[in-house]
């Protein structure tokens, strides 16, 4: 039998999907999606095998043949087809709705992405996305880390602005958004997101998670004096909630939908500039709510900045003294790009800096939660800046 040009979904007996793309498979279904000449024939499934269906969202430029795996360090498999597209495979694809489709639907015609062109469905799951290739795209966890490197913090006036008109683009009306910004409702309310609990839930989980002795970190000098990470949050529990009481007031601020999930590595440099990707919003938050404060999405930027700075500490030997540095220059670049270029598009009202900080706190607690679940070795990283926030 001719192996499927389309990739092989199963379904296991808890209901859970898993698919495999393999070799020759992206390359095969961008030729069936290109057989519809217009997005709404591609639309009519033309090519389109059942239970497969594909909602186009931009017309395919031409693809000339071959395709590659993409190498870096992703959570998903992305594969590169004639140098002019990606495809973004979802190895264990779910059946609950997901964002991008409908929030890459309501960007389009905003320039600093990859130029959405399809979601393809099997069944009522979201099995991939294709977007246009970038050339040269490095994502932030490196390009980022050769500017802290250089001690160079130029560039954060460009992604402050880039989330700055993310926003403004995320809170336009659209067809498919026709009312992109909600006010919060009332402080009785039963629909009333709580901020504040979930985020001390958070606080609580990496504190538990982290409540055992654990060995100090073996890159630190011999005969140091040094809180292990486990007493230092001990120590530090009481005031990082006062940190995040704000929270409990934040009631005035407006919600749009929101990237979710915009750290440094979501965003690529590439020969044109900076775009921003990955609308798949953020895998270690359940349920989190799609309209959310603006401040959310800096908050994850900024931090993730400060994670840069950790990481070329330990992973490239700079001073930490000169992070300390760069790490505050860098975040005023940021924050001040993005509420300058709100205010020229008149929506200054999108951020409340009061959610600032306790965001930064929240998205530590939840990088420390990461850690001690799926990844040890990142513990120094969010460590590291909880402790020079404290120092
Ligand atoms: P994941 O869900 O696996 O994190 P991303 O969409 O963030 O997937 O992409 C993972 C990596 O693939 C990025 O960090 C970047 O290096 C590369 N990449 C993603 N989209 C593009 C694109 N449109 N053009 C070039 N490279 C890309
Ligand atoms: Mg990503």
């Amino acid at each position: 039998m001719e192996p499927s040009p389309w990739p092989a979904v199963s379904e296991r007996p808890d209901g859970s999907l898993e698919l495999e793309a393999r070799e020759g498979v992206t390359e095969s279904v961008i030729r069936a999606l290109a057989q519809g000449a217009s997005p709404a024939e591609a639309h009519d499934g033309r090519g389109v095998p059942p239970p497969f269906s594909v909602r186009a969202l931009a017309p395919l430029p031409a693809v000339p043949p071959g395709e590659r795996a993409i190498a870096v360090d992703q959570t998903n498999h992305s594969v590169i087809a004639g140098e002019t597209v990606v495809v973004k495979w979802f190895p264990r694809p779910s059946r609950a709705p997901h964002p991008a489709p409908g929030l890459l639907a309501h960007l389009a015609g905003f320039p600093r992405t990859a130029t959405p062109y399809a979601a393809i469905f099997w069944e009522d799951a979201l099995v991939a996305l294709v977007t246009a290739y970038l050339p040269g795209a490095q994502d932030g966890w490196e390009w980022c880390v050769d500017e802290a490197v250089a001690g160079r913090t130029a560039f954060a006036a460009e992604i402050g602005r880039l989330a700055a008109e993310l926003h403004v683009a995320m809170a336009t009306p659209s067809e498919i958004f026709p009312d992109p910004v909600r006010l919060p409702p009332r402080p009785d309310s039963a629909t009333r997101p709580d901020f504040a609990t979930r985020a001390e839930e958070a606080l609580r989980e990496a504190l538990t998670l982290h409540d055992a002795d654990r060995p100090n970190d073996p890159d630190r000098p011999d005969g140091q004096e040094w809180l292990n990470d486990a007493e230092w949050l001990r120590l530090h529990a009481d005031h990082l909630r006062w940190e995040l009481a704000p929270l409990a007031s934040a009631g005035t601020s407006p919600l749009i939908r929101i990237h979710g999930d915009l750290h440094v590595g979501q965003i690529l440099r590439w020969r044109e500039g900076y775009a921003v990707v990955d609308f798949d919003g953020n895998p270690t938050v359940t349920d989190a709510e799609a309209f959310q404060p603006a401040a959310r999405d800096l908050a994850q930027l900024t931090t993730s900045v400060e994670h840069v700075g950790q990481v070329a500490i330990k992973r490239r030997s700079v001073n930490p003294a000169a992070m300390v540095a760069w790490v505050a220059a860098a975040r005023a670049g940021v924050e001040t790009a993005y509420a300058d270029a709100l205010a020229e598009a008149g929506r200054e009202e999108l951020l409340d800096r009061s959610l600032l900080r306790p965001f930064e706190v929240e998205q530590e607690c939840r990088e420390l939660i990461y850690a001690a679940r799926h990844l040890p070795r990142w513990r120094y990283a969010p460590m590291g800046v909880l402790r020079s926030w404290f120092a």
